[in-house]
């Protein structure tokens, strides 16, 4: 038996490719300090898989493995056509002065955000081979076997948008690049090169192919007679569909994720009679409870029944992308809850063991296994994840809808608020200075006082309000300076939730968040946000928006415990929620907005799964906002742009206000909300925020103008696509007083 992993956190233990990304983007470093620290990052990474059977090779990116494979296959979008390199490459990513950036979503259902590469017919598609054979050098010259990971030719094409030419056509011209690209790998590196081609696609079915299943058979198979050794994964669900095709080519291996695509289990007869070697995800690598070892065993000897050991590598279920680096640096959090985690290093070290134990059995091991034994069990017991009081709060079955229907709310809150047509307003945060940060940072380790933290954050809101009266906003915010996170800030005051103080995961490019911990029952313990929320509304008259996260995102973007189903700690969290919007409606903030950025992201990638989550997180939302008075406005905001197939349930969520993401090709996505009926308001996206450009007057105004040409004007609100707290005040204000300037331009014409 084998040992292997499908990836590893390339951002590094303490974030030094962020760091040192940020530095070269400013001008404050050259390339080949970025280079050389990345070699260095590499280095270590396969030194922490030592272990392993193979090393992880093309895992790491400067951005994005998307982009990578897209850059690598010389896809360019027209309007960087001058570009090349890393220039070009980070042009894509982050945009440049000769156009935007390629838009950017969500990888499958998790927080992790690729790059969407642009397909054009008239592509020339001139490989650049160099990022890999590079890494691939660099391993083998460390004594490693690499293995290279690359994204699937499948799931890149129907993860990319096809700008321009026929869809079968462009089919055909990015099949060829990609052979292209494997004859280049296999001449650059040699026969016999090992390559896991992640194929998650597969793990939502394959109605979604545009080709015969043959296609797919043949691909793989001239794959094979180039000479490689293919190993085709998925992950984060069962493909079991995928592996009937599979396991008729010539491929060497399959890999499957056993945990999050349990049905997997019944494809190892099929997997049995074609021989091939199985990689079998039994490690979650989404998650960072340490693994009841037991449990495995019972899941290995499942598989070691109809599939010999030599045929089998253990693996994680995904790449560890989605896990911090170790525990190794946690020296704050309470010791018996840190016993029980386990992140990258540490999920390889459960590999390693299960691995010795099948081969020389426990008693050689005893010591450590006991160990594992002990940890689950005393977390199973221990009272610091059980709080009666919130369990029987939240299995008393309760109403979730608000008293009021929406037409008599809205009229209601008109009446009061007063707002023009067309409102402007913001999705809530304003750019985190280094003072800001700083001043939490202080806070935090004690070496300022509260007085100090109190004043420097009530100056930054100070500012943020006196800027939005300065240039009309018309419903403004405080900033959320006193916010490291839209969900950390929340966790970090109910209980149930530990924090690491180093356990980052990538959300995109340089970007990491560090997900919360859900170990035990969460309650609200005090007022979260009222403080600040009051302080801002004191400064004007206009109406102040409170900042809420939603039960669901707080879910989503948390690691959440393994021993409770997830709809019930999201009605605990949904709960807690409930409890600070009563108290800020009580406080006399008018308007309340709960954002449920990963709303969508909670979606479960096959379609028989998506009713059950839809009820639970529809519940949890509106079981958080139904203590909403009437005319209390509630507002929400989502961070994407499709709504095609969740239209019905944004609509039953019952927001008064829905912004979401849409500052590209607004009017084609908006459509279906003019389909269904959709009779509350909304706030498309009028700009994108997610790229340092400043979007010009007649920029946004075209933007509002498609809007208009879909929505009723007494519909839509202006706002930017989403928080602004990863840009500069420099290019905040400009972009701000451009929207509000082409808001006004409108509103003449109207
Ligand atoms: N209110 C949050 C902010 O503005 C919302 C961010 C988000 O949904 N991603 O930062
Ligand atoms: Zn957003």
């Amino acid at each position: 038996m084998s040992i292997s992993i499908l990836g590893f956190p390339r951002i590094g233990e303490h974030r030094e490719l962020k760091f040192a990304l940020e530095s070269y983007w400013a001008n404050e470093s050259s390339l080949e300090e970025l280079e050389s620290l990345a070699q260095s990052l590499r280095k270590k990474h396969w030194e922490a898989q030592k272990d392993l059977d193979f090393v992880c090779i093309n895992d790491f990116s400067y951005y994005d493995n998307v982009l990578d494979l897209a850059y690598a296959l010389g896809v360019k979008p027209k309007r960087f056509k001058d570009l090349e390199g890393l220039e070009l490459y980070f042009a894509m990513a982050r945009g440049h002065k000769n156009g935007v950036a390629c838009a950017m979503t969500k990888w499958f259902n998790t927080n992790y955000h690729f790059v969407v590469p642009e397909l054009d017919i008239d592509n020339k598609y001139i490989l650049n081979i160099d990022f890999i054979t590079k890494q691939y050098k660099e391993a083998l010259q460390l004594g490693y076997t690499p293995k290279i990971s690359l994204i699937g030719f499948f799931t890149f094409f129907h993860l990319s948008h096809i700008v321009n030419g026929e869809k079968q056509e462009v089919f055909e011209q990015v099949k060829t690049a990609y052979l292209a690209l494997i004859d280049a790998l296999v001449s650059a590196l040699g026969k016999e090169i090992v390559i896991e081609f992640s194929e998650p696609i597969f793990a939502l079915g394959l109605d979604f192919l545009i080709c015969e299943t043959t296609t797919l058979k043949n691909f793989y198979n001239t794959l094979v007679k180039k000479g490689v050794k293919a190993i085709v994964s998925t992950f984060f669900e069962h493909s079991c569909e995928a592996t009937e095709i599979l396991s008729q080519t010539e491929i060497y291996g399959i890999g499957l994720d056993f945990l999050y695509g349990s049905k997997n289990l019944n494809s190892l007869d099929t997997l049995a009679k074609s021989g091939k070697a199985v990689f079998a995800g039994i490690i979650d690598g989404r998650n960072i409870w340490i693994s009841n070892l037991e449990e495995k065993l019972a899941l290995i000897e499942k598989i070691t029944k109809k599939i010999p050991q030599n045929k089998l590598t253990l693996t994680t279920s995904c790449s560890l992308l989605h896990i911090p680096y170790s525990k190794n640096t946690e020296s704050k959090m309470d010791s018996e809850i840190l016993s029980w985690l386990s992140f990258s290093v540490e999920k390889i070290a459960e590999l390693k063991l299960l691995n010795q134990v099948l081969k020389d059995g426990i008693q050689n091991h005893k010591t450590q296994w006991e160990h594992y034994i002990t940890l689950n069990q005393t977390r199973k017991n221990s009272l610091k994840i059980h709080n009666k009081e919130v369990q029987a709060r939240a299995n008393s079955t309760q109403e979730a809808k608000r008293n009021v229907s929406f037409k008599e709310r809205i009229k209601l809150q008109q009446e009061i608020f007063n707002l023009p047509l067309l409102p402007t307003t913001t999705i809530g945060s304003f750019p985190q200075t280094k003072e800001i940060r700083n001043a939490r940072k202080d806070y935090k380790s004690g070496k300022i006082t509260q007085e100090i933290y109190t004043q420097i954050i009530k100056d930054y809101i100070k500012d943020c309000v006196q800027f939005q009266e300065e240039i009309g906003l018309d419903v403004l915010v405080h900033g959320e300076p006193e916010r490291n996170d839209m969900v950390e800030y929340f966790g970090e005051q109910l209980s149930g939730f530990v924090f690491s103080q180093n356990g980052w995961v990538q959300s995109y490019g340089s970007r990491c968040v560090k997900p919360p911990i859900i170990y035990g029952d969460v309650a609200r313990l005090q007022p979260m946000t009222i403080q600040w929320s009051v302080y801002a509304q004191s400064l004007t008259q206009k109406i102040m928006k409170g900042m809420l996260t939603g039960p669901v995102t707080i879910l989503n973007w948390s690691f959440v415990r393994d021993d409770l189903p997830r709809s019930s700690v999201c009605k605990q969290i949904a709960l807690g929620i409930a409890d600070e919007i009563n108290d800020l409606q009580n406080a006399k903030i008018r308007i309340i907005q709960v954002d449920e950025a990963a709303f969508k992201e909670g979606y479960p990638l096959r379609k028989e799964n998506i009713r059950e989550y839809e009820e639970w997180a529809l519940y949890c939302f509106r079981l958080a906002t139904r203590i909403a008075l009437p005319q209390t406005q509630i507002h929400t905001h989502m961070c994407y742009s499709a709504f095609n197939d969740i239209i019905k349930t944004i609509e039953a969520m019952d927001a008064d206000v829905i912004t979401i993401e849409t500052a590209r090709n607004s009017n084609k996505l908006l459509r279906i909300f003019q389909e269904v009926g959709y009779d509350k308001q909304i706030g498309p996206g009028v700009y994108d925020i997610h790229s340092p450009r400043i979007p010009s007057v007649a920029e946004i105004k075209e933007q509002i103008q498609a809007i208009l040409e879909v929505l009723p004007k007494e519909q839509v609100w202006i706002n930017p696509d989403c928080g602004l707290k990863t840009r500069k005040y420099e290019e905040v204000k400009p972009s701000l007083k451009n929207m509000v300037e082409a808001t006004k331009e409108i509103l003449q014409n109207l």
